[in-house]
C-alpha cells in the first residue's frame, strides 16, 4: 500500500509531498555514518532528530515521488566531504531534508524523515528495515539489527535505473533539468569546522 506523505521545515516555510510512499516503494533505515551525524549537529538539531546513538533516520525512494510546494529558495545545501553527497536543509530553521548526489544524474534521493510529517510517518513508512554502519554509533549499539550496503544497493539501484530510463529523473524539484545543476549552491563544511562539533 502507498500513500502520499507530506513534508515540512520546523517553522513551514518549505513544504512538500512525497508521492505514492510505503515499505516497497523505498527502504527506511537508520543511518550511524559519522557524515549523517555531523550534518546535523551542523544543523545545530542533534537533539530532536538523532537517537539515542547518534542514528539519523532516512527513508531512501525514486527522485520522481517528491514535490516540493512552498520554500524551495529557502533550501541550502552542504558537502561535508569531498564526495557527492549533497545534504539539502531549510535555511530559514535548519530542518534536514534529502540527501542527493552532486547533479541530477545518477537520480539518487534520501529522505531526512525529520521533515516528515510526524503523526503519519511510523504509518506510511513502516519501521526502519535495519540499522546501516551501526559500527559508527556513538555510544556502541549492542547486536545491530545492520542492513548491508549490497541489500540497500539492490533497492536503490534498479529505482535510480527506473528514474534514468523513464526519464523521470527530470521530475527532481531539486535540479534543474536542463543544466543537472542543484537549484541551491553548494557549501562545503571545512574539516576545522567538524572538527568543532564535538565541543559544541
Ligand atoms: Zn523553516
Ligand atoms: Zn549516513
Amino acid at each position: 500500500m502507498t500513500q502520499d506523505l507530506a513534508i515540512s521545515c520546523s517553522c513551514g516555510t518549505v513544504t512538500g509531498t512525497l508521492h505514492d510512499v510505503g515499505p516497497d516503494e523505498g527502504d527506511r533505515l537508520v543511518c550511524y555514518c559519522s557524515d549523517c551525524r555531523d550534518f546535523i549537529r551542523v544543523l545545530g538539531r542533534a537533539g530532536d532528530v538523532l537517537d539515542d546513538h547518534g542514528g539519523n533516520s532516512v527513508y531512501q525512494t525514486r527522485v520522481a515521488k517528491l514535490e516540493l510546494h512552498t520554500g524551495a529558495d529557502m533550501l541550502s545545501t552542504l558537502h561535508m566531504t569531498d564526495k557527492p553527497t549533497t545534504r539539502w536543509y531549510a535555511s530559514c530553521c535548519n530542518t534536514p531534508f534529502f540527501n542527493t548526489l552532486a547533479r541530477a544524474k545518477p537520480p539518487f534521493l534520501s529522505v531526512n524523515t525529520a521533515c516528515c510529517d510526524k503523526s503519519r510517518v511510523d504509518a506510511v513508512l513502516g519501521p526502519p528495515k535495519g540499522q546501516f554502519l551501526a559500527e559508527e554509533a556513538e555510544p556502541p549499539i549492542e547486536n545491530p539489527k545492520t542492513v548491508s550496503m549490497f541489500k540497500l544497493a539492490r533497492g536503490f539501484i534498479p529505482r535510480l535505473l527506473r528514474d534514468v530510463i523513464s526519464g523521470d529523473w527530470k521530475k527532481s524539484p531539486l535540479f534543474d533539468p536542463e543544466t543537472k545543476e542543484p537549484i541551491a549552491s553548494p557549501r562545503r563544511v571545512s574539516p576545522e569546522e567538524r572538527a568543532t562539533l564535538g565541543e559544541a
